[in-house]
């Protein structure tokens, strides 16, 4: 049975050092500050700016949402960003996809300053990973994601690596990130021929598909270390991860559950860098 990569555990150590390092450097009024642009009224959205707004409050951060009508015009959102931009105690911000059809997704969350863009999705923070510059943000799933690994001592050198997805958010910089930790990677998509096939010979298989049980457990590499972003909640209320995790754990030498393992190490990954942001600029 595969050893679980506990992110709520590894986020709750995580959360001591940051607590630590908030009280050692501001005071609760200039604490560090996170502001959020949340529009329209997307349940799951609406959950995961709660989760972060939560955790942002337990850390001792102070944080903000600027929640709009879901219509919005372009500029009144633009303007939030700018003020958010220009004001010297907003530490971080980001914008919650998805955005309603009207509103420009790749324009809105690229205007904010880099230098405040905890997320590290703006062109600014992906072209910076492309060049592999580390004094850049990075976007926060994928890193988390190399945060838990590191955690367990796991070294990623010489692994075959297999990533199933390639979003911006996570196929993509993931892919990045392990190449840049000397993993041998194969990107894999919906055109991909014999998905099994790269599946079966993956040291580490990091999937990121949107699509429930998608991989299956008798596919996995005996040992592999399996790594499952995928986080789908059905009708019924259940969450369902991209891997058939029963299955899958027989197999693999580590697994992350879900919910409880890539999710809460995105979370925390968003209030470091918030942290990070707040002492560069105010620290
Ligand atoms: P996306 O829809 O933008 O991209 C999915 C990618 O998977 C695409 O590149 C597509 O080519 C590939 N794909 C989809 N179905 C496939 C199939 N059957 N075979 C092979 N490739 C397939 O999704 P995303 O934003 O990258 O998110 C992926 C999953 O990760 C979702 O379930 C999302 O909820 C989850 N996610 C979780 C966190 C977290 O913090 N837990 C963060 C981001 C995303």
């Amino acid at each position: 049975m595969a050893i679980l990569l506990d992110g709520k555990a590894t986020s709750a150590k995580l959360q001591e050092e940051i607590r630590t390092r908030v009280q050692a450097h501001f005071t609760p009024e200039n604490a560090p500050r996170l502001c959020v642009i949340l529009v329209g009224e997307n349940p799951a959205s609406a959950s995961y700016v709660r989760t972060k707004c939560k955790m942002a409050e337990k850390l001792g951060f102070r944080h903000e949402v600027y929640h709009f009508d879901a219509d919005v015009e372009q500029s009144v959102v633009e303007a939030q960003i700018d003020a958010c931009n220009a004001d010297p105690q907003c530490d971080a911000v980001f914008v919650q996809l998805p955005l309603p059809k009207h509103l420009d997704a790749v324009a809105l969350p690229n205007r904010v300053r880099p230098d405040k863009d905890a997320d590290g999705l703006t062109r600014a923070a992906m072209g910076a990973l492309l060049l592999g510059e580390s004094n850049s943000f990075q976007p926060c799933t994928p890193r988390g994601v190399i945060r838990l690994l590191q955690a367990y001592d796991i070294a990623l050198e010489g692994l075959d690596a297999v990533v199933i997805g390639r979003s911006n958010i996570v196929g993509k910089p993931i892919s990045l990130m392990l190449q840049r930790h000397n993993a041998t990677v194969t990107m894999c998509h919906t055109r991909t021929r014999d998905l099994a096939q790269h599946v079966a010979r993956a040291d580490l298989l990091v999937v990121a598909a949107g699509s429930p049980e998608l991989v299956k457990g008798d596919w996995i590499k005996p040992g592999a270390i399996v790594v499952d972003c995928g986080f789908t909640k059905t009708p019924d209320g259940v969450i369902h991860g991209d891997v058939d995790f029963e299955a899958a754990a027989q197999r693999a030498a580590y697994i992350t559950p879900v919910p409880g393992g890539v999710g809460p190490m995105t979370v925390i990954t968003l209030m470091e860098q918030t942290l990070e942001s707040a002492l560069a600029h105010r620290g």
